[in-house]
């Protein structure tokens, strides 16, 4: 039998017969790495044990503590235990895909029952039982339509559905997890025991159309998280209770921030608070690009589908936008507008307006700009997901040889925001070149290494996402951890070589011949609806003083100090502190408590003595002890807590 010779990560090489199995490699190394392994990395792809290896080769084995390759296995391995333990407990039920997602899996099922929280507690019982059989994991090749044939025996119309999909040339690849057989690219496991039978916990059920198309069946999503060991798993369900308590849906309703209702899904009403904190954060912002060079424009709304024909975004797009049709001046053919649902081609028409040299260059245009994307109502959440949304956006026109410059001026503005907003900890993606893309190879080599060494510059990690990129051009991603360890992408910056040429961007270059400039797409908040969102769940409402709708309540104890909480509030209100005075005839616990669920950071209470000393009683939010302080030293030090960071 032919040789052949695989290299270790080591860079150690040894032979092999051909056809030699991962698994069989694993037990040639030591009989501890065969028990242990759980997959093989075969010239850097995902490889199952059990398969063949045909040629020369890097391998790497795998074992539960590579985490990342651990994760996906045990998650997408309890898939397959999840769905034959709903069959040996409802043999009826038929099964339809499981894919592996963040923190878990999920499977749908079509049952004509809906699965009841009790039902959820039997198939994690039965599941546990498939992982302490230990049952083999097997995996075979088989001829396509063999493949049909049993699954119309088994009467699973889903699966056999999937099958049809493959074009008729193609092999089919089965599993078996013990009896009970799936079809699967693999890989998995080797038995169902290599799963941690703690770890897990399936959450909940949800409605889900077959193929995700409403006009399909309804099927039943089972949703469920899986880690390698208990104490991963506990610390994911604390965290989602932690995040519950700081749902920023339910603060949003205690501190009568903003609604959202059916008549216009996915569109926020604002309330006099939460408008307040949108638009100090939209001041903020401004003054800090306008300091970083921006100029700030405003574009229409509503713009004719020619504009948008034009950009691609009508071929490209048009499901994601909402249509607009007038009946301009009653004539017979109605006119077809969109509601922009980015700001881009709008900014290169401001752009074209004139001739450009490239001493116009770089030229870095801002809005904040508002746009419409349609999202299925199913998928819509609070702030963090919506139809109606305001971009901090901006887009800089820029020769090749400026984009590095730019990009590093870009981070330190991030970097600077995202720390004045309470953010230290983001990380850094860079995502290249993808196989299908516009612009030549030398383009995509300078905008690519310009990226790189503007990170590089600050001294910031990064990961690179090879292949990740838009057809369009690289860009870097940004993504901040919140204080509960989450994560939320919310920055990006991207290089555009498509855009600008479709639209007839030019600029007269040094050598007096006409040019296409780059367009750099960029963000740093992403929109002011969903970052909202990020912050107040990150704060759990106790926003930084600066942001806080309601600064300052100024407590009367008993009535006779009334005059003169209406002077301190007057007195704070002067110095621009947001503050109100509550001379309501409560107690004042009572108005704490009250004032406390409102998030409100300081009360102030007034009783007798303080009127006599010129004193207030001051208490801050989360606190329990008051501090009596002369009002003149409290007046200062609010009115410099009550300005932005960058005006400090
Ligand atoms: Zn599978
Ligand atoms: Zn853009």
């Amino acid at each position: 039998m032919a040789q052949i010779s695989l290299t270790f990560p080591d860079g150690n090489k040894r032979d092999f017969a051909s056809g030699v199995t991962a698994a069989e490699v694993a037990a040639a190394i030591s009989p501890g790495l065969a028990k242990k392994a759980v997959s093989a990395l075969v010239d850097g792809a995902p490889f199952d044990l059990q398969w063949p290896i045909e040629g020369d080769a890097r391998i790497a084995i795998h074992t539960l503590q590579d985490e990342a390759v651990a994760l996906e296995l045990i998650r997408h391995d309890l898939a397959h235990i999840m769905a034959r333990a709903v069959q040996e407990l409802w043999p009826e039920v038929k099964v339809t895909i499981g894919p592996v997602i963040k923190d878990g899996w999920y499977y749908d099922f079509d049952r004509a029952e809906p699965f009841s929280a009790e039902d959820l507690g039997a198939i994690e019982a039965k599941m546990k039982q498939i992982i302490n059989a230990r049952d083999p994991v097997k995996t075979e090749v088989w001829e396509r339509d063999a493949a049909i044939a049993f699954y119309k025996a088994k009467d699973e119309p889903f699966k056999v559905e999937l099958v049809e999909a493959i074009p008729a040339d193609q092999k089919i690849r089965m599993y078996w997890h013990g009896p009970w057989q799936d079809l699967c690219r693999g890989p998995h496991l080797q038995h169902t025991g290599q799963v941690p039978a703690d770890s897990f916990k399936l959450m909940s059920v949800a409605g889900a159309y077959w193929r995700g198309d409403s006009r399909n069946k309804q099927l039943q999503r089972i949703y469920a998280v899986a880690f390698r060991n208990r104490e991963d798993l506990k610390a994911h369900l604390t965290m989602l209770e932690e995040a519950a308590k700081r749902d920023h849906r339910r603060l949003g309703k205690e501190m009568e921030l903003f609604h959202l209702q059916e008549e216009a899904p996915g569109m926020v009403f604002w309330h006099p608070n939460g408008w307040l904190i949108y638009r100090t954060l939209e001041d903020y912002m401004r003054r800090r690009q306008r300091g970083a060079g921006y100029q700030e424009i405003r574009t229409p709304q509503v713009v004719d589908r020619v504009l948008w024909e034009r950009s691609g975004h009508w071929e490209a797009y048009r499901e994601n936008m909402f249509i607009v049709e007038v009946d301009e001046d009653g004539a017979k053919e109605k006119r077809i507008n969109a509601l922009k649902p980015m700001n881009c081609p709008c900014h290169v028409q401001v752009y074209n307006q004139g001739l450009k040299s490239y001493r116009n260059l770089p030229l870095r245009l801002a809005e904040f700009g508002s746009c419409h994307r349609y999202e299925s109502s199913g998928s819509m959440h609070g702030l963090m997901r919506v139809r109606g949304f305001t971009q901090d956006d901006a887009h800089i026109f820029a020769t090749p040889d400026q984009i590095e410059t730019e990009c590093a001026s870009f981070i330190a503005l991030l970097t600077s925001v995202y720390h004045d907003l309470g953010f230290d900890r983001f990380e850094i993606k860079l995502s290249t070149r993808p196989d299908v893309r516009v612009g030549s190879d030398e383009v995509w080599d300078k905008a690519e290494g310009a990226l790189e060494q503007a990170i590089n510059g600050l001294g910031l990690p990064y990961q690179i996402a090879e292949g990740d990129g838009s057809f369009y051009g690289p860009k870097l991603d940004f993504k901040l951890t919140d204080a509960i360890g989450r994560e939320w992408q919310c920055g990006t910056f991207q290089c555009d070589f498509n855009l600008p040429d479709r639209l007839g961007a030019e600029y007269v270059g040094e050598d007096g011949a006409k040019h296409t400039p780059v367009m750099l797409h960029r963000a740093i908040l992403g929109s002011f609806e969903r970052f909202i969102g990020i912050m107040i769940e990150n704060y759990a409402g106790r926003l930084p003083f600066w942001l806080a709708p309601r600064q300052v309540v100024v407590a009367a104890i008993v009535s006779d100090a009334d005059a003169y909480v209406h002077q301190v509030v007057a007195a704070l209100k002067a110095r621009g502190v947001r503050a109100e005075a509550d001379v309501r005839n409560e107690k004042i616990n009572y108005k704490v408590r009250e004032h406390s669920v409102g998030k409100v950071p300081v009360i102030l209470a007034i009783g007798m003595k303080e009127v006599e000393e010129r004193t207030v009683s001051l208490r801050r939010l989360g606190d329990t002890k008051t501090e009596t302080l002369s009002f003149d030293t409290v007046l200062d030090d609010l009115a410099t807590a009550a300005l932005a960071p960058d005006l400090v």
